[in-house]
């Protein structure tokens, strides 16, 4: 029996184009023809001013919108070939979000929320569920938190719940749109340490992100202006997001020590 190959390159786009209003007067050419793609446990920041084109790239990548032209294969699949239905299941299966705000259901407890998406899924027993969940929330340092509900937790932990809700599924690729953008410096270091070590267990990631020392935590960032790329760097020795959360929390104990 053979088995299909895994493909080389998690997300491959090429010459990927998005207008708003074609046919109006006044169309927006959000992207305007933009190509990179994403290795198997690459690590992809995505910077740009306000209007670059970071959000309508985040959509596309996550199948929830269509590209007016060009090419999107997410795990060696042609997105722009399945129906609604096809890609609907396909996303469900393939990607994990993260949002700035967190997005957790306030009714539920934390294993409720990571459970979610395997609802979604379907063909997983209530069981198997509780114990996916649990074993994902103990992956992002919640062991001792299931049954805590968001209002409970501090916003990195409920952060922490969304990831592990993001991660659940094994999807092929985490999607985080400003995950840091909530949270106060230090745990926005701890959530991008979190995400470090994750990548470095094979997950692969693209971060949106404006802040400069956040992108440079993944392995590249790719710059966004007026809808194309402008600059692609890739970081030899990405900034390590532990380390940088012990320099900060030294430089805080000195500024207390300090202000007395
Ligand atoms: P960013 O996330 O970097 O701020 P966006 O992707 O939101 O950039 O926007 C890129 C361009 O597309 C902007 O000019 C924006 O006004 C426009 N745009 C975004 N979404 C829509 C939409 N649904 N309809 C019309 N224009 C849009």
């Amino acid at each position: 029996m053979s088995t299909p190959e895994a493909p080389a390159s998690i997300v491959e786009i090429v010459d990927l184009v998005k207008t708003y209003g074609a046919d109006t007067p006044n169309p927006v050419y959000a992207l305007r023809g933009i190509g990179f793609s994403v290795p198997k446990s690459g690590f992809v920041a995505v910077m740009g001013h306000s209007g670059s084109g970071k959000s309508t790239l985040l959509n596309l990548l996550g199948c929830l919108d269509r590209a007016t032209s060009g090419t999107y294969r997410l795990n060696g699949t042609d997105v722009a070939r399945m129906s609604r239905r096809e890609l609907a299941h396909f996303r469900a299966r393939t990607l994990g979000f993260v949002f700035q705000s967190f997005q957790l259901l306030p009714r539920l407890t934390a294993r409720a929320n990571v459970e979610l998406p395997l609802q979604y899924r379907g063909g997983i027993g209530r069981a198997e569920r509780r114990r996916r969940a649990e074993a994902a929330l103990a992956r992002v340092g919640l062991a001792d938190k299931f049954e805590r509900r968001p209002t409970e937790l501090s916003g990195g932990q409920q952060q922490r719940v969304a990831i592990a809700r993001a991660l659940v599924n094994a999807p092929a690729l985490l999607l985080a749109d400003e995950p840091t953008g909530n949270l106060d410096t230090g745990t926005g270091l701890e959530i991008m340490a979190l995400l470090q070590q994750l990548n470095r267990e094979g997950v692969t990631i693209v971060l949106v992100t404006h802040e400069p020392d956040i992108a440079a935590c993944a392995r590249q960032s790719i710059h966004l202006r007026d809808g194309r790329i402008h600059k692609v760097e890739a970081y030899e020795t990405p900034s390590d997001a532990q380390a940088e959360l012990e320099r900060w929390k030294r430089e805080e104990a000195a500024r207390e020590t300090a202000a007395g």
